[in-house]
């Protein structure tokens, strides 16, 4: 791994290519990745690189919905796995409740298992695996992605999906679900259809949703609610577009 000097000033940005670069090879993201990871650079360069305030307002929505929610499930590809494992660990730590399932866009079970065993290392107690014996088909979505557990994602009520291909946010919400994106392009088919849009880099982002879970679990869930019923998300998408183009 190259060594960056912390107080170069792109630090933050370049741990987290490395950290995709590292992913790499070690099997977990796939080349792909790189690319996608290039587009949502480019729109945190736009943002500022920094947690905006339509950002945390969807966090604390995401935190309320967590919190109440009865299955929670956070779908976890290569990617995410690669920039934010320990973050999703960290968050897991703190909210038991929440599953880790990976769903892979370009699976193999070797990917998937390598994926799920380093979650493991890190200290998520239970990991599912989209691809097992207990899977059951998502109607209209081809390939690996269509696969849920049964135990997971097929009977979960909130499902977090993180740099996540739009086809499957839509086939997601499709089946009921209430999804949760984490995607740092506001204009994407994901951030559209999501009905809670966190525009933010992920390790940003779960680092917040971490610190918002930990007050808001001594809240009363009726709070909690009437948070979530003065939420639109629609606004919140048009305010960071409105953020990238005040930033130009
Ligand atoms: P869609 O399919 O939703 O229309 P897309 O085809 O433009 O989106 P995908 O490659 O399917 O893009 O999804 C990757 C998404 O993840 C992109 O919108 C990209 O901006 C976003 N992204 C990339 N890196 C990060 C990151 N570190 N944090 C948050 N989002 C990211
Ligand atoms: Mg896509």
């Amino acid at each position: 791994m190259t060594d960056i000097p912390s107080n170069h000033p792109r630090y933050h940005s370049l741990l987290l290519r490395e950290r995709l670069i590292e992913g790499l090879h070690r099997g977990l993201a796939s080349e792909a990745g790189l690319l996608a990871h290039g587009r949502g650079e480019a729109f945190d360069y736009l943002l500022g690189e920094r947690t905006q305030p339509f950002a945390t307002e969807a966090i604390e929505v995401t935190s309320a919905l967590l919190l109440t929610a009865k299955h929670p499930v956070f779908s976890v590809n290569g990617s995410a796995a690669a920039l934010a494992g320990r973050e999703i660990a960290d968050l897991v730590a703190g909210h038991d409740r929440l599953l880790i399932e990976v769903n892979l866009f370009h699976h193999t079970p070797e990917r998937s298992r390598r994926i799920a065993d380093y979650l493991r290392a890190l200290g998520v107690p239970r990991v599912l695996e989209s691809v097992s014996d207990d899977s059951v088909p998502l109607p209209s979505i081809q390939h690996a992605r269509k696969h849920m557990h049964r135990e997971g994602i097929a009977s979960a009520d909130v499902v977090v999906v993180a740099l996540e291909d739009g086809d499957r946010c839509q086939a997601l919400v499709e089946a009921g679900k209430q999804v949760i994106a984490i995607d740092l392009n506001p204009l994407s088919r994901t951030a559209r259809l999501a009905q809670v849009t966190i525009v933010d880099e992920i390790t940003r982002a779960l680092h917040v949703l971490k610190v918002a879970m930990a007050a808001d679990r001594k809240r009363a869930h009726e709070e909690l609610s009437g948070r979530l019923a003065r939420y639109n998300n629609e606004a919140v998408l048009q305010r960071a577009v409105a953020a990238i183009r005040s930033g130009l």
